[in-house]
């Protein structure tokens, strides 16, 4: 331990030393991590060519910033990957992980289908012009009204209970109209935690119910099988298990009702190169590639739908809702640094104007921080705090940072998975979303909140309605004033 020299440059003023509160903090040696690897002292000034500082000028602070050219190469990369491995692959873009109107086009421009999991995101995908064929609906809560459009419209309806089943045998009698519809199935893989409480599950029969359950619809037909195993899942052999479990029920399904599969959707869950709280080792150890994926997927299922073509069957499609492993990358958060403090455990904390209302995945991720201009100085154990007066509103703990200056900016990446959807207006407005297009010109693609935006849903009863009371309240700080300053 030794006594902390608190670096005077930042706050001497011609002259004067203000006075800090001293304190003891731990020395902590090297500039390595235990494990190793380098800290995080890398800085970027611009993103896309576009300069930050640019950015800021003309969007303001806090500042989320997505890269189309970015968003682009991640579906074409995934897209090589899974259709040199397999003659027939869909994706299916998934709606709640990143739901803005420009970022789900480009999707769509690059031949995804809309995969929506309520009547607000099913409307949406119809509102951005997805035919209701090009949309995968899922979800457990799938309101009557909803599924009675998606029929209509010719969605793809994965089904996640005997409730739903019963309500699209009604809907169809009614409608007097065939209707191709898939199960969601949940098994335990071995890899995954099952998450059993989505869809059908499989060991218990339950599924296999469901699907004589059916095949005995007039008006329904069995075509598809559908499975989500999870979320950020970083090992390839669950996917393998995955696969193999679904072409087991597939072939069972065919064997012993009238049923053919077209499809096999085997949902999202590819992680993205985010650093889970928790984790210590580097994320390019821990996460793995896109064709490491595919491999694990794609070689089963060739093996187990060889003897299909043998049968006069065509191997049936692939269909994907990578999510986070799409966007995650595609997307910063640029925030300004409001102030310095020194907290009285001898910890340095940085207060910036960004919160967990608006970086949603600061609870589980640690994410990267980068500065725009090289910083000097030692680095130093570093709590960064947003702006919210909430204790919870923490950006990321424990960052070995060097002495940064109030308006200097942050960079959080990777921020494009699941917080422009789970975001939230909490205390803050929340800012301009912008998209650098492929020719780095710049445009909003979500217009930062105000008093009108946030209030235009409200109503007041007319007995609310009068404004603030008229006229001088009674002050209780008048008065008297002798003895203080004039
Ligand atoms: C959330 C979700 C996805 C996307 O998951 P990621 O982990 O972001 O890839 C895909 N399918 C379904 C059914 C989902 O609920």
């Amino acid at each position: 331990m030794k006594e902390l020299n608190h670096d005077s440059k930042d706050t001497q003023t011609e002259g004067t030393k203000p006075w800090i509160k001293p304190a003891i903090v731990t020395v902590r040696g090297g500039l390595l991590n235990k494990f190793g690897g380098k800290l995080e002292a890398a800085w970027m000034d611009t993103i896309d060519n576009v300069p930050i500082a640019t950015l800021l000028e003309q969007y303001g602070a806090p500042l989320f910033v997505v890269s189309e050219q970015r968003l682009r190469g991640n579906i074409q990369r995934i897209k090589r990957a899974f259709c040199t491995r397999y003659p027939s692959v869909v994706f299916g873009w998934s709606y709640k992980t990143n739901y803005l109107g420009a970022v789900s086009n480009i999707f769509h421009q690059e031949g995804s289908w809309a995969e929506v999991v309520s009547e607000f995101e099913y409307q949406k995908a119809r509102s951005l012009g997805v035919p209701g064929p090009n949309i995968l609906f899922n979800g457990p809560g799938k309101k009557p009204e909803t599924l009675r459009q998606a029929v209509r419209e010719g969605a793809r309806i994965h089904i996640d209970h005997l409730d739903e089943l019963y309500t699209l045998e009604t809907i169809t009698e009614e409608l007097d109209t065939q209707l191709d519809v898939a199960l969601r199935l949940n098994f335990d893989t071995g890899f995954t935690e099952p998450w059993s409480r989505f869809g059908f599950n499989v060991e218990s029969g339950q599924a296999m119910d469901a699907a004589w359950r059916i095949a005995a619809s007039e008006y329904l037909n069995l075509t598809g099988l559908h499975s989500h195993i999870g979320t950020f899942v970083t090992e390839p052999r669950a996917y393998t298990q995955q696969v193999r479990i679904m072409c087991n029920f597939m072939n069972e399904v065919e064997s012993r009702t009238d049923c053919r599969i077209d499809y096999l959707d085997i949902g999202g869950g590819f992680a993205s190169m985010n650093s889970l709280q928790g984790i210590y080792l580097p994320m390019e150890q821990v996460i793995p590639s896109i064709e490491q994926y595919a491999e694990a997927i794609c070689d089963v299922l060739l093996e187990l739908t060889h003897e299909r073509e043998a049968r006069g069957l065509k191997r049936p499609t692939l269909i994907l809702e990578t999510g986070r492993a799409l966007v995650d990358d595609a997307e910063y958060l640029i925030s300004t640094v409001i102030a310095n403090k020194r907290l009285p455990d001898g910890k340095r904390a940085v207060v910036v104007d960004a919160g967990v209302s608006q970086l949603f995945t600061a609870f589980w991720y640690n994410h990267r921080v980068t500065p725009t201009r090289l910083l000097q100085g030692r680095p130093e154990e570093t709590v960064i705090y947003g702006p919210l007066c909430m204790n919870i509103d923490v950006m990321r703990n424990n960052i070995m940072l060097p002495p940064v200056n109030v308006g200097d900016a942050l960079v959080f990446s990777p921020v494009g998975a699941y917080n422009n959807t789970q975001w939230m207006q909490f205390i803050e407005y929340r800012p301009n979303v912008v998209l650098i297009d492929e020719a780095q010109n710049v445009s909003v693609i979500r217009q930062a909140e105000n008093l009108e935006v946030v209030t235009s849903q409200e109503c007041l009863p007319t007995h609310l309605a009068e404004p603030y009371p008229q006229g001088t309240p009674e002050n209780p700080f008048s008065g008297d004033r002798s003895g203080r300053k004039p």
